[in-house]
């Protein structure tokens, strides 16, 4: 992960204590769409098809915070449509971070230089930039012209102001991995403060189907791009058994529960890419009375079988670097050799810090003695 070390912090003090309560279903990100409205209609995108009703509906902040507090995770990714035409965004993310959540507020830019002044930089905000490739591919699949260039125009001006900004990438059928490696060594030098990327979901709803990647090419594309990951020095915000599972270097089944989604409609059962099983009123009754027997690699579910989501498997990744102590020593090795080795021993000694301190987050997350000695 790539958020700042106070975010890790909190969210590892979340992992660790409810690990250590032997809590056995518990949600890692809540996803919220305070709106389906959208001002892009790109090619894979499975949110924005509903009538103009549906998509004129706005969810309130105190609704957001009060599904929000029910929920408890640690981490709320607001999504939609465009948060940003939502007109309450502002008052919806300042609430969050107020609740101490790390709030990812995602957009697809072309309206973030004009509402910047509308936010403040935090430590628990992030700004996570749809950016689907170079300025060809992401136009493409964004199907409008301009929207590369506004999207790194606004990128460099939240860096500028001080902001976090991640950028947010989705991988479809027939894309030129070299291609993408050199787009990750651009946004590295662009200054980002860490990028994800996924396989995209074959939404039935998405206005092109024959853009999806099914498993075992979503394995050869990953292996192929992120060769060398740790050596490039590239700072993807996953844990890096995702990246692995991506690679088909694990195997990993679905975690539907950890990355629940709260919208306009309720709960979306089973999960934040399909609606099959309706909506539940509360997370509490999602978890309760959904049966999660079926859905996932395991189900046989035909709508399972080639997700390889980050909202599927990467809250499987992140239970599996908790399972054990020894698995969770991997996961901060892989961590640190990934990281400039000043940020990744300040924050691998912090988490270690945590660990012996019994899920205690330090008071004061210092560099260890060994930054400053420029140890490798
Ligand atoms: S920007 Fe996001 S929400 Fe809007 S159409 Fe594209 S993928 Fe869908
Ligand atoms: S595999 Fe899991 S995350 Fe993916 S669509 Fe099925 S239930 Fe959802």
């Amino acid at each position: 992960m790539a958020m700042s070390l106070q975010a890790q912090l909190s969210v590892f003090k979340y992992l660790l204590t409810t690990r250590m309560k032997g809590v056995e279903k518990y949600p890692v990100v809540m996803m919220l769409e305070p709106l389906f409205a959208c001002n892009l209609e790109c090619a894979g995108c499975g949110k924005i098809q509903y009538p103009t009703d549906i998509l004129r509906k706005r969810l309130t902040p105190e609704e957001c915070f009060e599904s929000v507090e029910e929920c408890g995770a640690p981490v709320v990714t607001v999504a939609g449509g465009e948060p940003l035409i939502h007109p309450d965004i502002d008052k919806i993310i300042q609430g969050l971070i107020d609740r101490k959540k790390v709030v990812y507020l995602c957009s697809n830019a072309i309206l973030l230089e004009k509402n910047l002044h509308r936010f403040k930089p935090s430590p628990y905000l992030i700004f996570s930039i749809h950016l689907d490739g170079s300025e060809k591919t992401h136009d493409r699949m964004v199907c409008k012209d301009g929207v590369y260039k506004a999207a790194i125009s606004a990128i460099k001006l939240a860096k500028a102001k001080g902001f976090q900004v991640m950028t947010n990438t989705t991988i479809f059928q027939g894309e030129d991995a070299a291609e993408f490696r050199e787009f990750f060594d651009k946004n590295m030098r662009m200054g980002v403060d860490g990028m994800m990327i996924s396989p995209g979901y074959a939404y039935e709803k998405a206005p092109q189907q024959d853009i999806f990647l099914k498993m075992e090419q979503t394995h050869a594309w990953f292996r192929e791009a992120l060769k060398d990951r740790k050596e490039k020095g590239w700072q993807f915000n996953h844990s890096p058994f995702y990246l692995d599972f991506l690679e088909g270097k694990r195997d990993y089944d679905c975690t539907p529960w950890g990355l629940p989604l709260r919208n306009v409609f309720g709960w979306q059962r089973p999960c934040y890419l399909m609606a099959e099983g309706g909506y539940a009123s509360t997370y509490k009754e999602l978890l309760e009375t959904t049966d999660w027997a079926l859905y996932g690699h395991a189900s046989g579910n035909p709508k399972c079988a080639n997700c390889m989501t980050h909202c599927g498997f990467e809250p499987t990744a992140v239970r599996d670097s908790f399972s054990g102590f020894g698995k969770f020593l991997e996961m901060v090795y892989d961590f640190a050799t990934v990281k400039g080795p000043q940020k990744a021993r300040a924050t691998s000694d912090a988490i270690v810090a945590s660990v012996e301190n019994g899920g205690a987050v330090p008071a004061a997350a210092k560099p260890s003695p060994r930054d400053t000695a420029g140890v490798h």
